[in-house]
């Protein structure tokens, strides 16, 4: 039922140290980088280190430290960009339908300016 890792996928290889990213944020099991096309003046990513291809993947499949690591280290993104306590949007697509484009975990945290009604 699920959808293979791949291993070839441009965060695999960030992770893996093989592509440049600027980094905002690293903790024993996540990490935030800016996206490189920003769509908002904060537009970071926040990812897994571990090897799952989407939200659904990391909900039933991660460890409880795994979870616990990646929410806190959004929420510290946040803060550390400025996004809390300015107001800031949290966004993960889920699946080719909802928009995923890359098939390794990211949560859109956008901020920096006000954001208007969703999915307009
Ligand atoms: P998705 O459409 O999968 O939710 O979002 C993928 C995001 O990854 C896009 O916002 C895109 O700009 C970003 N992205 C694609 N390739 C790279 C890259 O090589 N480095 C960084 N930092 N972001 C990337």
């Amino acid at each position: 039922h699920h959808q293979p890792y791949d291993d070839s996928n441009i965060f695999a290889r960030i992770l893996r140290g093989e592509l440049p990213a600027t980094k905002v944020l690293e903790t024993e099991h996540s990490l935030a980088l800016h996206d490189i096309n920003p769509l908002a003046p904060v537009h970071v990513l926040v990812i897994p280190k571990g090897a799952y291809v989407s939200w659904d993947d990391f909900a039933a499949n991660a460890s409880e430290a795994e979870i616990a690591d990646f929410v806190r280290a959004i929420g510290e993104t946040a803060r550390k960009v400025g996004a809390e306590p300015q107001g800031y949007r949290m966004l993960a697509n889920t699946g080719k339908r909802a928009g995923q484009e890359v098939p390794h975990l990211h949560v859109h945290l956008f901020g920096g300016q006000p954001l208007g009604p969703m999915l307009a």
